[in-house]
């Protein structure tokens, strides 16, 4: 399970929570218990731009389509 790294903007705490991607932007209690918390970029490279984009994974075969050829 991916873990997230949040920032209380109340305490000024950081912590880490380990939950489902499909949770990843939901909200988070600090462990004192505030709710105004903000979820911080983890070690993931992030470009400037909008559009996603991943490294390409070492052996491919990730199930997108331009890693075997098929893309012509
Ligand atoms: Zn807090």
């Amino acid at each position: 399970m991916p873990r997230y790294e949040y920032r209380c903007r109340t305490c000024g705490d950081t912590f880490e929570l380990s939950r489902p991607m499909a949770e990843s932007s939901a909200p988070a209690s600090c462990p004192v218990g505030h709710d105004d918390t903000v979820k911080l970029l983890s070690a993931v490279a992030v470009g400037g731009s909008a559009t996603p984009s991943r490294a390409p994974a070492a052996g491919g075969g990730g199930g997108g389509c331009c890693g075997g050829g098929c893309c012509g």
